[in-house]
């Protein structure tokens, strides 16, 4: 961690879903890089832990509550944001995401649908446009989609349908909110949280997964972090309207 730059220096950084899993790997590695990061989830309890572990690490963090399908609660966490930080963010990364149910596209019931529309898609939106006013020139957002994304397994079918859609949400966002903020895409491989833990704890899943990449292994929060902190920097400066896998190079697109 020493060899990490400080590319983010004063930097405000917004992620979802950030106390714990990818989320939380992001907040910790964009806060080590300089930014003044912003995390939030459902659970007042696990925003409070997770504030604490970064602030061990010496990083700058404001900890709110926000699921990101409540209205209030995401204009809620852009207000406490601005007034805390001066009124500037510099990137939002939108990382929250459900797989409420493995059932077949046919079989799912029109309450799923809703829901993984809801907040696999629709909340991403919803945060942006409260967010719009406060973006600096210069900014930088990264919706987290997903290797499913390119590929929906059986038991990722749905979920995966919304984060295609993240990949063309990117291309139509990236050009609305040019030039000034710019808008890319991280898909991430299967990497061991909470989240994955249903196909990563299960033994013969797990190593069907691991044959399947290149590499021969899961991938780590921190892998994930790396290449979204790489898109939201400014050594991204020319790439805009792109999704980057990190995933091990499991088959996605030629
Ligand atoms: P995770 O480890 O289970 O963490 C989920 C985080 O999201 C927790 O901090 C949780 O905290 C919060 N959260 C859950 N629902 C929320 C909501 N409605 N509003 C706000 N916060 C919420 O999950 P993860 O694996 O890191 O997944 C993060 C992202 O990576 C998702 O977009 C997922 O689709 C994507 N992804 C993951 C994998 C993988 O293999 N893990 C692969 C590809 C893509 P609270 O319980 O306190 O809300």
């Amino acid at each position: 961690m020493e060899k990490i730059g400080k590319r983010f220096h004063q930097k405000v950084a917004i992620v979802t879903a950030s106390t714990q899993g990818i989320g939380f790997s992001i907040a910790r590695r964009l806060g080590l890089e300089g930014a003044s990061v912003v995390i939030s989830s459902r659970k007042q309890k696990n925003v409070d832990e997770a504030v604490e572990k970064l602030r061990a690490s010496r990083i700058e963090v404001l900890g709110v509550v926000c699921h990101v399908s409540n209205s209030q609660q995401r204009k809620n966490l852009i207000e406490k944001t601005v007034q805390v930080k001066i009124w500037k963010i510099d990137v939002i990364v939108s990382n929250a995401a459900v797989n409420p149910s493995a059932d077949a596209i046919l079989e799912t019931k029109e309450s799923v649908l809703d829901k993984l529309w809801e907040i696999n898609v629709k909340a991403s939106i919803l945060l942006l446009q409260d967010a719009a006013p406060h973006l600096q020139k210069g900014s930088s957002v990264v919706l987290i989609s997903s290797i499913a994304g390119y590929q929906p397994e059986a038991a990722l079918a749905m979920y995966g349908v919304t984060k295609t859609a993240l990949l063309g949400l990117t291309k139509a966002l990236a050009s609305q909110m040019a030039p000034d903020t710019r808008v890319n895409c991280v898909a991430p491989g299967f990497v061991p949280t909470h989240f994955a833990e249903f196909l990563t704890k299960n033994e013969v899943i797990r190593k069907g997964i691991e044959e399947k990449s290149l590499l021969n292994r899961l991938g780590t929060t921190e892998e994930i972090a790396a290449a979204t902190a790489f898109m939201a920097s400014d050594d991204a400066s020319y790439v805009t309207g792109e999704t980057l896998v990190v995933a091990g190079g499991v088959p996605s697109r030629l």
